[in-house]
């Protein structure tokens, strides 16, 4: 092929796209960008929210932008104009979880910002920061932006652009006093980080764009029900973080869904708590829609589900167990016992599946070796009916739940933990664990304060690797052996557990989940 007629990489995936919003330029432009790929930014049901949210403000329109190495120049591609990213009056991140901190500051830098807001000029666009991260520990964020949207940001994000358009950057906060949810950054860590919560009348989320090139290939997602009730005192999506599911109408998610999509995914935090999950599942199938679901609860996979799946084209199920035993499952309040799983397991063989996947986080407070025993004979139990892929990661206690305190359980020892549970399995089960190593690095973003968002800078200017976020962060007192430094977030809602960090004790004695560990 000639050299003129080669797409790049990102014109490759522009052409992959179905839009289903009519796009249109305006006198503002914000920036919205992602910090990692295309195929996972585009994959992010909120993304394309807030996408569609700044193309309903008056005056402004989004140009997306995501971290990709293969595209054409050092400065990040706008999807919206095809070609270079050009001046903004504005940037907005999208910040899914604690490992994009360093994908924020690369996408500043390929931006031509300096990162730490302190060495910005006025006439640099004012950075605004959004995302599910910001359910639970945004403080690492703060030095590198001026604006956080903590929370649920689509109605807040038309609120705050309108709000500073022309207006200086000196002047922030009286602009944006009173919108519960933002926060102006200063070089003080906030006391309070709140979190915000969106008009229903803006539910439910779906996508503007169909994409070609995601994880989730062409499909259209939306959102039948935004929260969850249970209370798994691990999740940053528990009952108290933003006031349990709130469901749509199945109706109203089938009226949503536009001409010429072929596939369906539907997302949230708690879809098989849905009441019309079935009706809802068989509806779509009735007319042809291959389906996605992003949470399928054992306890919640009836058969009748589960045909209804079948007939939408699922094959492999998947769910979440969340704790090696039921007495540790039921100190973490996750209501899945054995015999639900096998049941699941059993049914789905008869209905046509061809393989189960489970996702379990080791390292629980009070998780013992008998307990990974009992994971390794459940597990074993379960691969005598249907093939099973388990996938193993370490708890990283999340503020803004009950556990926040709880330790990491240190990379050695995380470490050491797969290695007995792989020699428990005898090669029965296929086993997926993530980096021990990067979920301690998580693990101190899902903690840290400002101090710690400024390490990730310095780990990232020393190459990035696990070595030099090692060093980086022992410099703030956080060690691979789950020690804390004294540099970390508030409580948050629902307090922690004591495990140590100042403070701990008091908001554990206002936590009802102590007694839940006291008992066992
Ligand atoms: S882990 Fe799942 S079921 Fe439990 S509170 Fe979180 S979203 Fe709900």
């Amino acid at each position: 092929m000639s050299g003129g007629r080669q797409r790049s990489g990102p014109q490759r995936r522009l052409a992959g796209e179905l839009q289903l919003e009519r796009w249109s330029d305006a006198p503002n432009r914000c920036a919205l960008v992602y910090p990692s790929g295309y195929h996972v930014g585009m994959s992010s049901l909120g993304f394309q929210q807030i996408w569609r949210s700044i193309l309903a403000t008056d005056g402004w329109t989004p140009l997306r932008a995501f971290n990709d190495d293969d595209e054409p120049s050092e400065r990040p591609f706008a999807y919206e104009l095809n070609r270079a990213m050009p001046e903004v009056e504005a940037i907005a991140l999208s910040v899914a979880y604690e490992l994009e901190l360093a994908g924020v500051i690369t996408m500043l830098e390929r931006l031509g910002l300096p990162p730490l807001r302190r060495e910005r000029q006025p006439d640099h666009p004012i950075v605004i920061a959004g995302g599910p991260l910001t359910f639970s520990n945004p403080a690492p964020l703060l030095p590198f932006v001026d604006v956080l949207i903590c929370g649920e940001g689509e109605g807040l994000i038309k609120e705050v652009l309108q709000r500073i358009e022309g207006e200086d950057k000196a002047s922030l906060s009286a602009l944006l006093s009173g919108l519960s949810g933002v926060v102006v950054a200063t070089e003080r860590a906030p006391v309070l980080l709140p979190v915000a919560k969106a008009d229903d009348v803006l539910l439910p989320a779906h996508s503007a764009i169909v994409a070609e090139s995601t994880e989730l290939r062409k499909m259209f997602l939306i959102e039948p029900e935004r929260g969850c009730s249970r209370q798994c005192t691990y999740c940053v999506m528990r009952r108290s973080t933003n006031g349990g599911m709130r469901p749509v109408p199945a109706q109203a998610v089938l009226d949503a869904i536009p001409q010429g999509v072929e596939r369906v995914g539907l997302v949230g935090a708690a879809v098989t708590d849905h009441r019309e999950i079935t009706d809802l599942v068989n509806a779509l199938a009735d007319r042809d829609f291959s389906i996605g679901i992003s949470s399928l609860r054992a306890d919640r996979l009836k058969r009748p589900l589960l045909e209804a799946l079948f007939r939408g084209g699922y094959r492999t199920v998947t769910v979440a167990l969340d704790g090696a035993s039921p007495r540790l499952r039921r100190v973490v309040r996750r209501k899945t016992e054995d015999q639900h799983i096998e049941r699941v397991a059993r049914e789905a063989k008869s209905v046509g599946f061809m393989k189960m996947k489970i996702y379990m986080v080791l390292g629980l407070p009070t998780e013992h070796d008998e307990d990974l025993e009992n994971l390794a004979h459940e597990l074993i139990e379960l691969s005598k009916i249907l093939p099973i892929d388990v996938g193993l990661s370490p708890l990283v206690p999340k503020r803004n739940t009950p556990l926040y305190c709880a330790p990491f359980i240190g990379v050695k020892e995380s470490d050491r933990r797969l290695k007995l549970l792989r020699r428990l399995l005898k090669g029965r089960v296929n086993v997926r664990p993530v980096s021990s190593r990067w979920s301690w690095v998580e693990s101190v973003l899902a903690r840290g304060g400002l101090a710690v968002g400024e390490a990730v800078l310095e780990a990232h200017r020393r190459g990035g690797d696990y070595a030099a976020y090692k060093a980086a962060f022992k410099a703030v007192g956080y060690l691979p052996d789950g020690s804390v430094g004294s540099d970390h977030a508030p409580m948050g809602v629902d307090g922690g557990v004591a495990y140590g960090l100042p403070g701990a004790a008091e908001a554990l004695a206002q936590t009802t989940e102590l007694k839940v560990l006291r008992k066992r």
